[in-house]
């Protein structure tokens, strides 16, 4: 029997409808406003943007591409663009040019929105990319506009100045792309993936339920992560669906911004990988602070969180729910939420340190690599696949099904999946060292290594071995003024983890190297380690 329901799409559009009606009042705060707009007159300027790609010939399911921050500007995109059965491709700034080049002629983007900071790279960048047609600088740049022979070019503001601000805002395919974004690329060229209208909704539906980040019309929310990662970690539109306050960082998302943001506009959850947690973190030490002002939550994730960080926001009060997702499943797809039975300190801090709880709608699995399928008895160690309606079931314009196991996406993370739906990360399967035929987990090591004081990061590599094959070493960056030498810190480690996992080289740096989207680059620190490029503890 069919239902008798109504068959409405779900998709930006709808979401439009609902925020110029019913959330229009809610705000969202910038630095550049921070009077803050209403999500009206958001609305109003979105429609303005659509109107405008019409005016000039951009035609549905055309793709707009952005090489925005996190603005206001580019939230209008990420509403207008969509919204209008066009397609936003949120280009991830931190790429190189040829990689970017690379991703719009892939991406066959007619558009581009440019922040004027990076509107000196357009000319390289657009050289040879002949689908683009029209690009738009956004900001207040006193420079000139570039020169792009073949395309138009024009600033974002006289763009909208004279298209009208009202959009009925129809339903699109619940289906049809909304948004592309890009894998990082560093084990070769990025991989498109492509977010139907769908997809986008109910994850930020699930965003809003208590047992994930409960969004609401209560929280003031600041997602201290870029739009063009993995569609802001589907923040903006959770809040715009939940008519939550929303803060944008803008440009830069440097400590201080943050924390002068956060004085201001008196958020209650922020979001934002590890660095950026920790950059806070030390800016408070150096101001002799120890309170986050109204934030209760710390949504971190797409890195490894380390332990050290969650009992240092615990000791303020603030809670450091981990959360695990990858640009193709669009962003969360597990959070570290308690479950009624974890009571005692220690029962909650078990569950806190995994990567999270397998969010409704989403189911996992674990699998030997190249074999079968493994159970989800906490110990199990294999691949995690993961399916459901916000996962990718291919890449763009890819027939390459290498990532994919019987309609199961392959993560390329190693880890446990407990009967409770508890992931648990021990290494990236590229990352994973084998020492003697056994796992030595990378993430772990990394963790026990943290807890060291003289120890502010650490990256550990597998690096080759005559006799077992590949033994672990130690990267490490020392706290200001603090040093050890490598028995020391070896001597240190053999008290907290087993002895055969204790790395048999410990080098140094000022600084880890980190790729396009800020994870430790470990192909990178496996070279270094090649070419003897550390120095010695
Ligand atoms: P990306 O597609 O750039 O977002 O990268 C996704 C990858 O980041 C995942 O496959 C994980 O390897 C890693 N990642 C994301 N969240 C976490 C987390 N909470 N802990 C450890 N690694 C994570």
């Amino acid at each position: 029997m069919q239902s008798t329901m109504q068959r409405q799409q779900l998709g930006v559009p709808r979401l439009l409808r609902h925020i110029t009606r019913i959330t229009a009042r809610s705000r969202v705060y910038t630095p550049e406003q921070p009077a803050g707009i209403s999500f009206g007159e958001l609305g109003a300027r979105a429609a303005r943007l659509a109107n405008a790609l019409a005016q000039r010939g951009v035609s549905a399911g055309a793709v707009v591409g952005t090489l925005c921050a996190a603005t206001q500007e580019h939230l209008e995109a990420y509403l207008g663009v969509p919204g209008s059965g066009r397609v936003l491709h949120t280009i991830n700034v931190r790429l190189h040019d040829e990689q970017i080049r690379y991703v719009i002629e892939h991406g066959g983007d007619e558009v581009i929105l440019c922040d004027s900071a990076h509107s000196a790279r357009l000319p390289v960048i657009l050289a040879q990319c002949p689908s683009v047609r029209l690009v738009v600088i956004v900001g207040a740049g006193q420079e000139a506009l570039p020169v792009l022979p073949g395309k138009t070019v024009c600033r974002y503001e006289a763009l909208l100045e004279n298209a009208p601000s009202a959009v009925a805002w129809e339903d699109v395919d619940e289906h049809a792309a909304a948004i592309i974004c890009y894998t990082g690329g560093t084990t070769g060229l990025p991989k498109g993936v492509a977010y139907s209208h769908r997809a986008l909704w109910l994850q930020a539906n699930s965003l809003c339920t208590a047992n994930s980040l409960g969004i609401s019309a209560a929280t003031r929310l600041l997602p201290a992560v870029p739009l063009y990662h993995v569609n802001g970690w589907g923040l903006p539109y959770a809040a715009l669906m939940a008519g939550a306050e929303i803060i944008l960082p803008g440009q830069t998302l440097h400590a201080r911004n943050l924390l002068a943001l956060i004085e201001r506009h008196q958020p209650t959850l922020v979001a934002g990988v590890p660095t950026i947690w920790s950059d806070v973190l030390e800016l408070l030490r150096e101001r002799g602070a120890n309170s986050l002002g109204t934030v209760k939550t710390i949504s971190c994730g797409g890195a490894p969180v380390p332990h050290t960080l969650v009992a240092a926001y615990a000791a303020m009060d603030i809670g450091m729910y981990q959360a695990w997702g990858m640009t193709e499943t669009l962003s969360m797809s597990a959070i570290s939420q308690l479950p009624p039975w974890a009571v005692t300190r220690a029962e909650q801090e078990h569950y806190r340190r995994k990567q999270g709880r397998v969010m409704c709608g989403l189911e996992v699995r674990v699998a030997e690599i190249g074999g079968g399928v493994l159970p989800c008895d906490g110990s199990s160690m294999g691949e995690i696949q993961i399916r459901g309606p916000w996962v990718t079931a291919s890449y763009l314009g890819s027939d390459d099904q290498e990532n994919f196991d019987e309609g199961w996406l392959r993560t390329g993370d190693i880890g446990t999946v407990d009967p409770d739906g508890f992931v648990a990360l021990s290494d990236r399967a590229k990352d994973a060292i084998k020492s003697g035929g056994e796992w030595i987990p990378s993430m772990g090591l990394e963790q026990a290594i943290r807890g060291h004081p003289a120890i502010e990061d650490v990256a550990v590599v597998g690096v080759e071995d005559p006799r077992w094959q590949e033994r672990p070493a130690a990267v490490i960056v020392f706290r200001d003024g603090q040093a050890a030498s490598a028995d020391e810190l070896a001597a240190w480690l053999e008290t907290q983890v087993a002895r055969w996992w204790v790395p048999n080289q410990w080098v140094t740096t000022e600084e880890l190297p980190r790729t396009p989207v800020g994870k430790i680059d470990k192909k990178r620190i496996r070279q270094m380690m090649r070419a003897g490029e550390f120095p010695l503890c």
